[in-house]
This record gives C-alpha cells, sequence and structure tokens, in this order.
C-alpha cells in the first residue's frame, strides 16, 4: 500500500507536524481524492485545542474546506470519475434515515460525521470520503477561492436561505473573519441591508467593500446602544464573543439571532433581552449538501469570492503552515488564509 504525508497536531494545542500514513483505498460508494488545495477555518484551531465538549483524538489530522482531484471512485460512484476537480466541507456522513436526512437536512442528522477526527481531513494529502459529500466545483471557481466556501461559505449561505427574510431586511454579521466577510457578501446579494458588527474598527473599510452599508464597533457602547432593536436576523459568527446580551439587544422584535461561533467558554445572555420583543435564538451548524451545491452556484453566479492569503506549503516542511495557523489564532487573517500543497 502506498504511503501518503499529512500535517497533524500530535497532542492538544500542538504545531503541525508531518507525518506518513497509508494510503487507504476507497469503499463501494467513496471516492479518493489527492488534495491539493485547504482553507484554515477557526473550526480547526478549536479541534487542534479540544475547545469543545467531545474531546478531540490524536493525532488529529484536520482541515474540511478541501479542493483537490479525484484519483479513485468505488465502484458503486457514478457522479465523479478519475481526474474530476471536487471539494469536500466539514461532513463526510450521515445516518441518511432519520426525519432530518429524510428531509435533506443532512446537517442536522444525530449521526454527523465529521470530515476529520478521527479520519483524516484535508490537512492531507489523501482523503477519502463518501461520494455524497462530495461536491463539484464550477469551472467560475478558482480552486484556492472555491476552498473556503466549502465550510465558511456554506455555513453562513445556509441560515441565510432557511430562514429567509422579505428583500430589504436588515441582517447583521458579528465577526468579520473567514466566515463573517462572506456573510456579508450573501447578505447583500440576497437583498437585504447588511451591518457589519465587529470588535476590529480597522475592519471598517473592507467589511463595506464586502457588502456592508453600516459598521458597528462592538467595542463602543454608544455604537452598540444605537443599534439596539434594529435588526431582524444577526449572525454571530465571532469566535471569542462570550456574552450574547449585547447581540440579543439588538435584536428586533420577533427577530432572530443564529449562534454560529463555537468558543470554548459557555456564553452567558440576560434573559430580559430575549424575552423582550419575543426574540428566537437559533443556532446554525454548515449546510446540507443541497445547500453546498447551491452556494456554489450562487457564489459562481454572483461573484461572491473570500478575500484570500495562499501560503504555498510543501508536504515535509510544516513551518509555512505553522505560520498560517498563528495568524488565524491572532486574528490577523484578511480573511482566509488557504494553503496550497506542493512537493
Ligand atoms: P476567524 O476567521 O478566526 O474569524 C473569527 C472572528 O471572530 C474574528 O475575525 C473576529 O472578528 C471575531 N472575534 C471576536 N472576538 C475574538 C477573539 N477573542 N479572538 C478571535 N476572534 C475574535 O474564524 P472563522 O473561521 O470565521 O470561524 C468563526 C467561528 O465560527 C469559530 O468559532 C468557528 O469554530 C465557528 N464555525 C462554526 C461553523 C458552524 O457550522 N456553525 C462552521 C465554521 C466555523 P472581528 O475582528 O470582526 O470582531
Ligand atoms: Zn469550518
Amino acid at each position: 500500500m502506498a504511503e501518503h504525508h499529512a500535517f497533524a497536531a500530535l497532542q492538544q494545542g500542538a504545531e503541525q507536524s508531518p507525518i506518513k500514513a497509508k494510503e487507504g483505498a476507497p469503499g463501494p460508494d467513496e471516492v479518493a481524492v489527492k488534495v491539493t488545495h485547504c482553507g484554515i477555518c477557526h473550526s480547526d484551531i478549536h479541534k487542534i485545542d479540544s475547545d469543545w465538549p467531545t474531546p478531540s483524538t490524536y493525532p488529529l489530522v484536520a482541515g474540511h474546506e478541501v479542493i483537490g482531484e479525484v484519483k479513485a471512485v468505488g465502484p458503486n460512484v457514478r457522479n465523479f470519475k478519475v481526474g474530476d476537480r471536487v471539494g469536500m466541507g466539514p461532513q463526510r456522513l450521515s445516518c441518511l434515515k432519520c426525519e432530518h436526512c429524510n428531509k435533506g437536512d443532512e446537517n442536522v442528522c444525530p449521526k454527523f460525521t465529521d470530515l476529520y477526527d478521527p479520519a483524516f481531513g484535508g490537512y492531507s494529502e489523501h482523503v477519502v470520503c463518501d461520494a455524497r459529500w462530495v461536491f463539484h466545483i464550477p469551472a467560475e471557481l478558482p480552486s484556492e477561492v472555491a476552498a473556503p466556501l466549502l465550510c465558511a461559505g456554506v455555513t453562513v449561505y445556509a441560515p441565510l436561505d432557511h430562514w429567509r427574510l422579505p428583500k430589504g431586511a436588515s441582517v447583521a454579521v458579528a465577526g468579520i473573519g473567514g466566515l463573517g466577510h462572506l456573510g456579508l457578501q450573501y447578505a447583500k446579494a440576497m437583498g437585504y441591508e447588511v451591518t457589519a458588527l465587529s470588535t476590529s474598527p480597522e475592519k471598517e473599510a473592507e467589511a463595506k467593500s464586502f457588502g456592508a452599508d453600516h459598521f458597528v464597533n462592538l467595542n463602543d457602547q454608544k455604537q452598540v446602544d444605537a443599534a439596539e432593536r434594529r435588526f431582524d436576523m444577526i449572525l454571530n459568527t465571532s469566535s471569542g464573543t462570550i456574552d450574547l446580551t449585547p447581540l440579543a439587544a439588538m435584536v428586533k422584535g420577533d427577530g432572530r439571532l443564529v449562534l454560529m461561533g463555537l468558543p470554548k467558554e459557555k456564553s452567558t445572555i440576560h434573559a430580559m433581552k430575549v424575552v423582550s420583543g419575543r426574540k428566537s435564538i437559533s443556532g446554525s451548524g454548515i449546510g446540507s449538501t443541497r445547500q453546498t451545491r447551491d452556494m456554489l452556484e450562487f457564489s459562481a453566479k454572483h461573484n461572491i469570492r473570500p478575500q484570500i492569503e495562499v501560503v504555498d506549503v510543501k508536504w515535509g516542511d510544516a513551518a509555512p503552515f505553522n505560520q498560517a495557523i498563528k495568524k488565524v489564532r491572532e486574528n490577523k487573517a484578511r480573511y482566509r488564509m488557504v494553503v496550497r500543497y506542493s512537493h
């Protein structure tokens, strides 16, 4: 069996180390992909740090904004052939028979299986995944641009699709990072009045270039107070927000605060800012396979593109990869780091 390269966190919080592993062959419904590009999502970092209730397993080969080329297909796979350019996101399988799967909401399935942990994600040269969670990439989208759409893109597209609002509704996106800067673009393209909510006032001009009509500095109490009851929906993509009370206060009566960021610490909220105004708090995790395909088409059609910094990484040399991860940890990425692999 041939060997392939990967980068792994060998223990909690560790930097990436080069490793080698045996190449797995695809099962009957699976596709094997040679990975060419992978985005660095903040969820990879939470996983490396084991920030979430289910502890991470090590060595951990993260990465779930994956673009590559099909190199083998299982006997039941009809819609992919060797050489196709494809993408994969955070999910590799669901039960395919529960009430949610039957409605096409596989991302809501209780048996949601991650692309990575314990299997290998896109920080590996070789990924094997069920073909139902592998996506053709529209020709208009170069690989380095398409990679972040597979998680960041669909994660912000899906709640806008699921809780569709009338045109002209007021939508805010909190946390202008990988997810947030795409959220501004989708919300604008769907016809909403868009506001960026950010702890980084230096991001204002770029947030407006992505489609924000307004910008609120979350560290400026006057600006926060002035935004009370202003938004029909807020997508909170911040990896750091702990106290949700100011965000809840900014939601209009009967409006919705959607939790998407996944900080390590437990969140707090003052119930008064939800009860008063009959507001809803929801969560949203990635999107379904249908939403992923729609999002790719919508991005190609509406010219929605992540602003990326491409990092060339040679298998076996983790130094540039570790620098890129450090940039994301320090909130210095503008706005998505994408690794491009070579030998
Ligand atoms: P990112 O690129 O690092 O952006 C996170 C943003 O959060 C930052 O740009 C920053 O925006 C804001 N922030 C506020 N406080 C912060 C703090 N203390 N440290 C760092 N950032 C802080 O992250 P991302 O890849 O967009 O992911 C965002 C969050 O969504 C993560 O928690 C990630 O795990 C989660 N996520 C969830 C899903 C899902 O399915 N629900 C999918 C992917 C990711 P400002 O500077 O504008 O304040
Ligand atoms: Zn992600």
